[in-house]
């Protein structure tokens, strides 16, 4: 059997951001994917937000990876020429009882160190959007938007230029603790066995189902399994904002919000509609939800401008009723495995948060 340093599960986002990490730090990496390209899961079915870090608990994994991360992100992009902009958001009360939610929103975010939000009234954000209508809204101008395709391309080839392999269509099917490491049961048109000193399990929606087949890891570690899809629509012709636009958030999730890609195309969405199963259809007549929550902040969306775009699934590990779970990054400290690293419930900012979760894995090694 072939023994190896360090295998990443999953080419994802979080994946390549791993394999980077760990190829820079000087380790021999390979990357196992099952599909036969990079990032076609949720990596490629996101909002494309670079996220400022406003939302999660204050002392939360999410917090501080989204604020780390974002950084990173930025100077990242810069650096190897990843498409993005800093284009800012707006969150907006569009009634009077809101407003008091939005300095509630400013505070949580200074405490999660986003310190450059600011307070405006109704007739500063329509001066910065005119075709919004709200009675005050919060700026993030830390906000922004990227290529995550090119930012995964960019990725795999530093991690490649380290030395790392990405090899697709490779299915990790099961393992088992071993000594000195984990071997993997490899699919495929050739399937194989391997041995590894350091595995990272970065299979997204199948993270849990991939540490439950890893014979020797303590099942009591393996966090429930729930899919919350979030639909997309996207707007036939101009956008109507040069910001992303946020309404407030709700118990379900941030609320039908805009954002736009660096075509300058808007879409609406992701919405909340938990599953049992991966599907990735989108309902058309989903879109009539929309309308009216849309137009709470823009009036002019006009009947059928809406069309079905595409959705993507969060990896969840707690279920509609539960609070909004933490990332979940397992080291040995915690589940008593040498050399194995699970990432669970990488939901959003997990793009945004990439890099960092990258440093915080290295670390767990
Ligand atoms: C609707 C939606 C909107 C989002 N918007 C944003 C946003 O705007 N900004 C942001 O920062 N984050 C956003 N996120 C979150 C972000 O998309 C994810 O956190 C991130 O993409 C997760 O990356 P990943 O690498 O962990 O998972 P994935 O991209 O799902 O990658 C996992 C990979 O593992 C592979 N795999 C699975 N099982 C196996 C196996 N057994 N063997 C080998 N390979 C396997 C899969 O094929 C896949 O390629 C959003 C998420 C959703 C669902």
């Amino acid at each position: 059997m072939e023994t190896i340093d360090a295998a990443v599960i999953g080419a994802g986002a979080v994946g390549l951001a791993v394999a980077r990490a760990l190829a820079l730090g000087g380790r021999d990496v390979v990357v196992l994917e099952a599909a036969d390209a990079i990032g076609t899961e949720t990596s490629s079915r996101s909002s494309e937000v670079i996220h400022a870090g406003i939302y999660y608990p204050p002392g939360s994994a999410k917090a501080r990876l989204c604020v780390a991360g974002k950084q990173a992100l930025y100077r990242y992009c810069a650096e190897r020429g990843v498409p993005h902009r800093n284009c800012g958001k707006l969150i907006v009360a569009t009634a009077a009882d809101q407003v008091p939610r939005l300095a509630r929103l400013r505070a949580q975010a200074q405490a999660n160190g986003v310190l450059d939000l600011r307070e405006l009234t109704g007739a500063e954000a329509a001066a910065l959007e005119p075709e919004l209508r709200c009675v005050a809204a919060l700026l993030s101008p830390s906000t922004g938007i990227l290529d995550s395709h090119a930012y995964m391309l960019a990725l795999q080839g530093d991690a490649e230029a380290r030395g790392a392999v990405v090899v697709l269509r490779s299915p990790v099917a099961g393992g088992r603790v071993a000594d000195g490491g984990i071997e993997l049961d490899v699919g495929g048109a050739g399937p194989m066995r391997l041995r590894a000193r350091a595995v990272v399990n970065s299979a997204g929606l199948h993270a849990q189902r991939l540490a439950a087949g890893i014979a020797g890891f303590p099942r009591g570690h393996v966090p429930p399994t729930y899919y919350a899809k979030g639909n997309y629509y996207s707007l036939a012709g101009r956008a109507p904002f040069a910001h992303l636009v946020y309404p407030m958030p709700n118990q379900a999730g941030l609320g039908v919000h805009v954002t736009i890609d660096l075509g300058g195309q808007a879409r609406f969405g992701p919405d909340v509609e938990w599953i049992e199963r991966i599907d990735y259809r989108v309902d058309p007549r989903r879109a009539d939800g929309f309308y009216a929550a849309i137009r709470e902040y823009w009036p002019g969306l006009r009947d059928g401008r809406l069309q079905p775009a595409y959705a993507g699934i969060r990896p969840k590990i707690v279920g509609p009723d539960a609070p909004a779970a933490d990332f979940l990054i397992q080291g040995p400290a915690e589940h008593g495995v040498p050399g194995l690293v699970n990432l669970f419930g990488i939901e959003s900012p997990g793009i945004t948060a990439s890099l960092a979760i990258a440093d915080e894995v290295v670390g767990r090694l």
